[in-house]
């Protein structure tokens, strides 16, 4: 929500053309539709009115749509699942074996001497393993009396007018732990011959209100589980008695009787404990979708489903282990990791003896007409023009002859824009005149605009133009919204540009021959890109 906020703030300026990001509410997607190996539509409902959304060649589809549904997706689409019993079925179904077990433990066997003068509370992380398995404590506590330490935490953060009642209510003679521990589910990295004693997801018979099958969940803790739970809830039981020192210490709070009794506590004939939640409440369910190698997991390490071509999956369903940690934070920095990848597989890399110009905003340096906000938006590999007159040096590298090609397109017929070459260095006095007097620009206009006159159709001002040079020879109109290539090639005097594949303009230039590159920020109206720039040296 914070990215679209963002995005409408800084581009709504145009309407949706200008915008980046969308959230399309009361959408429902039912099924991806494949061709081959690559989802080409989408079958979903908008508004509860049911609609096909056929995809653009090139588009990636990410399915970010929660562990239970995304797999009900994959089952129902993309061909994964093991066919072992009847209906696609994949394991490796986790999530969190969680309890919350509360002990009161005296102040003074803490060290704590006479009653409280300040609300005192705390909370910390104790971390622990077994059976190759990890798990952690959430220990809150806090100087009440009550089961209910956390309370004055989460009171206390927000409202400090609350500290009177706070300090008034705090107890005495007592200090409230609770160990909220979270241990993690063993997993079942299996693609076909799947356990159906442990957690598994499959197509149920029963269908939606659209007549499509509903995921089928069976999530159960194993033998394994079990004791891995056991020996999470014995260390927080025997790290309260150490810290009591003795159990004339310590009491332990009994919620089914609802009273702090003396008597440690014990699981009932099953091995359950009253304090153990039932599986499924920490709504931390992961893993179906696991990454891993080909023929041994559903998707790759980037999140790509195996053999499809552009689906991929994020969140907590692809972990192949779930750990203890709550799975937010992880599923985000493998979303990351999933993001990067697509823009990489759509960024091609440079052509045969080019190099790639680097992206990085500390190679290039914007100079700005006074008190124009001109800046160049780094969007991955897209760079991005705003705000009003400047012009963005590369500064790595001066260039005599070369090719330079990049990909450039603009979002409106009004957008003006330019690539610059052999122009003085962006620290001289007025570089922004010497870079207009002693360079070229290679212009970006489809109107061929002239501000003084304010008219359209000058032809040494409009796209493929050697700027109030040499009009282009071809006719170079684009489609708004399409990338298009220019091939810049400056050899000796001769200037040649390629727009699209096709010879536009075969300058003679008198000026110098070698200097730096630029891109050009006009004016607010333009918000051209430029993506793929690389260069090839000639001799
Ligand atoms: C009460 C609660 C507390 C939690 N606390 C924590 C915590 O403290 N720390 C932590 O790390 N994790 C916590 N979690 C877990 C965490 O929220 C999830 O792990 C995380 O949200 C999963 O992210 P996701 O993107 O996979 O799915 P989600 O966040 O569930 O997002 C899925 C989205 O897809 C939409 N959607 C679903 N199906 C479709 C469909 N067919 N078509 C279109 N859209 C669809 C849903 O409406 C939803 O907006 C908590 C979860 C709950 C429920």
């Amino acid at each position: 929500m914070d990215a679209l906020r963002n995005d409408v703030s800084r581009n709504a300026r145009y309407g949706d053309l200008s915008r980046r990001i969308f959230l399309v509410p009361r959408v429902q997607v039912h099924r991806l539709n494949l061709t081959g190996n690559t989802v080409t539509s989408i079958d979903l409902s908008v508004e509860g009115i049911r609609q096909l959304l056929q995809l653009a060649p090139g588009c990636a589809v990410v399915v970010a749509n929660g562990t239970i549904e995304a797999t009900r997706l994959a089952l129902e689409s993309l061909g994964v699942g093991s066919l072992q019993f009847g209906s696609s079925r994949v394991g490796n179904l986790m999530g969190h074996l969680r309890s919350n077990i509360t002990v009161r433990i005296k102040r003074t066997a803490l060290g704590l001497v006479g009653p409280p003068t300040e609300v005192e509370t705390t909370a910390l992380i104790v971390r622990g393993s077994a059976m190759g398995r990890r798990f952690h404590h959430q220990v809150t506590a806090a100087d009440t009396g009550a089961p209910n330490p956390e309370q004055n935490m989460w009171s206390l953060v927000p409202d400090i007018d609350l500290i009177n009642s706070l300090l008034a209510s705090q107890d005495p003679n007592w200090v409230s732990i609770t160990f909220r521990g979270i241990g993690e589910m063993e997993d079942q990295r299996a693609i076909g011959n799947i356990n159906p004693a442990m957690s598994w997801v499959d197509l149920s018979q029963e269908t939606d209100q659209w007549g499509m099958r509903r995921a089928y969940v069976n999530l159960v803790a194993t033998p394994n589980d079990r004791k891995l739970w056991a020996a999470m809830d014995k260390a927080a039981l025997n790290l309260a008695a150490a810290l009591a020192k003795s159990p004339a210490n310590i009491e332990y709070w009994n919620a089914p009787n609802n009273q702090w009794q003396a008597a440690p506590l014990q699981p009932d004939a099953s091995g359950r404990g009253f304090w153990q939640d039932f599986l499924g409440t920490t709504h931390h369910e992961s893993g179906t979708l696991f990454m891993g190698a080909p023929g041994a997991s559903i998707t790759d390490t980037n999140g790509k489903f195996h053999g499809r071509s552009n689906a991929y999956v994020v969140g907590p369903a692809v972990f192949p282990t779930l750990g203890s940690a709550n799975p937010s934070l992880t599923a985000l920095s493998l979303a990351r990791r999933t993001a990067h990848a697509i823009v990489s597989a759509a960024a091609p890399g440079p052509m045969a003896g080019f190099v790639s110009l680097s992206l990085a905003p500390a190679d290039w340096q914007m100079v700005k007409l006074p008190n124009s906000p001109a800046s160049m938006i780094h969007y991955g590999s897209v760079m991005e023009t705003f705000g009003w007159y400047g012009l963005y040096w590369y500064l790595k590298e001066q260039f005599t002859n070369f090719i330079l090609s990049l990909d450039w397109r603009i979002s409106r017929r009004e957008e003006n824009s330019g690539v610059y070459i052999r122009i003085p260095a962006p620290n001289v006095p007025n570089a922004l005149q010497e870079a207009d007097a002693k360079g070229h620009e290679v212009q970006i206009d489809q109107r061929g605009f002239d501000s003084v006159t304010n008219t359209e159709g000058h032809p040494l001002k409009v796209t493929g133009a050697i700027y109030d040079l040499q009009a282009p020879s071809a006719s170079t109109q684009v489609q708004i919204g399409a990338w298009n290539n220019y091939l810049i090639e400056a050899n000796g005097p001769r200037i040649r540009v390629t727009l699209n594949g096709q010879l536009v303009n075969d300058y003679q230039s008198s000026r110098q021959q070698t200097g730096y590159i630029a891109l050009q920020c006009h004016d607010f109206l333009s918000r051209t890109q430029f993506r793929n720039l690389q260069i090839k040296k000639l001799p």
